[in-house]
């Protein structure tokens, strides 16, 4: 028995004048500073009150949320009692808004307790609206929570189905002001999510025609995104492409790359984007060179893309080379060296990152599920850049 949920799907230019079209009383916008000195708050919140909703904003969202934050934005729901959570933001708002969402519903609870098994019973108090103003985490379209256990220095992944919002508005206007590093580690992002949610082990039928869109539409836009963020269509696209690997992989899982980028960004604060995409290349090389190799589907992708692939294995060289490729032009770098991190500080903290990434569950729905000492090695070769032969 499987399933798949997605939440309804308002997109495209003028999607956001749709929020005029809410019933309710009350919305409780979870956001962070950015999006007030952007404007985009107060966008969302006209078009709420013109429906006739009281609005509150709450803008204390951090990069790479905490706990704390989640627990203290619960706090001030619960003061104004709203019958909509709305997630206005990138990842960090719309999983800190999801987190809200459970602990207004559920005061009883502890961020760390929303997990697949536990009933929730949402939806007795609000209903969850998520707005994602960048094309990348995908965030609107799945349940996965993404918090930071600063004492541990761990992100928890955390999470159930109930929790995935209701209505996501997928509006181009907001990505419209993202810088281009921010393009491009979002939308690297969102094709890790794409390839992977594609390639794991729980990929299933109804994921896989998302994830193939995704990946097309990403190798063919994020280009044109990151070299002229003002390209309309570019950016409609990259915005589609988001939410449709969210789709993908919120019904399927990711993998490797992202347990690697999970346990770096825990210790480093790398941009999510940034390191899961630096992984993706060899994470790929690592699972299409080991014994699972009949059984990985990166010759399907690439054929789909158009690209050299009579073998498996050819096929995952393609991919490989195509995402070196697009990472290249998008000036994304490719190994940890030029991320800023030295040998020392890596071979430091070695023992910490293979444990978090062993620990983290997208390796175990990974293909191939490395050894501690495999994914040791794995972080040397993403260091230096050496090309994987196990
Ligand atoms: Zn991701």
């Amino acid at each position: 028995m499987w399933f798949f949920n997605s939440p309804e799907i308002v997109f495209g230019p003028g999607a956001l004048d749709y929020l005029e079209e809410i019933q309710g009383r009350r919305a409780f916008i979870v956001t962070d500073a950015n999006m007030v000195a952007l404007g985009f708050a107060e966008k969302v919140e006209q078009k709420l009150r013109s429906g006739g909703l009281d609005c509150q904003v709450w803008a204390d969202v951090e990069p790479d949320p905490a706990l704390a934050t989640v627990q203290r934005g619960a706090h001030a729901a619960l003061a104004f009692e709203p019958d909509w959570i709305v997630g206005l933001g990138g990842g960090s708002c719309l999983d800190a808004a999801k987190g809200i969402w459970v602990l207004y519903e559920r005061p009883d609870l502890t961020p760390d307790g929303i997990n697949p098994i536990e009933r929730l019973g949402l939806r007795q108090k609000a209903r969850m609206i998520a707005i994602p103003t960048t094309s990348g985490t995908g965030a609107e379209a799945t349940w996965g929570i993404v918090l930071t256990d600063e004492a541990e220095q761990r992100k928890l992944g955390l999470g159930s189905r109930e929790n995935l919002p209701d209505m996501a508005f997928v509006d181009p206007m907001f990505a419209r002001h993202l810088p281009p590093r921010l393009t491009a580690d979002t939308g690297l992002d969102a094709l890790t999510h794409a390839i992977e949610g594609y390639t794991c082990s729980w990929a299933n039928d109804f994921c896989d025609g998302p994830c193939l869109k995704a990946i097309e539409l990403i190798f063919k836009y994020l280009p044109r995104a990151y070299a002229d963020g003002s390209d309309a269509e570019a950016r409609e696209k990259m915005h589609n492409a988001a939410t449709l690997a969210g789709m993908g992989f919120g019904n399927s899982m990711v993998a490797l790359a992202h347990s690697m980028g999970h346990s770096l960004g825990g210790v480093f604060h790398t941009p999510h984007g940034r390191a899961v995409a630096l992984f993706l290349p060899y994470s790929i090389e690592f699972i299409a060179r080991g014994p699972t190799m009949t059984r990985t589907r990166y010759g399907e992708i690439a054929r789909f893309l158009g690209l050299p692939a009579q073998t498996e294995e050819q096929g995952a060289t393609s991919l490989v080379k195509a995402t070196r490729d697009l990472m290249r032009q998008v000036g994304q770098p490719l190994e940890l060296q030029p991320l800023g991190l030295s040998r020392q500080e890596l071979e430091a903290n070695l023992e910490l990152l293979a444990t978090n990434a062993e620990l983290d569950v997208y390796t175990v729905t990974s293909l191939r599920v490395p050894t501690h000492e495999e994914i040791v090695q794995l972080y040397r070769y993403a260091h230096e850049g050496k090309r994987i032969d196990f």
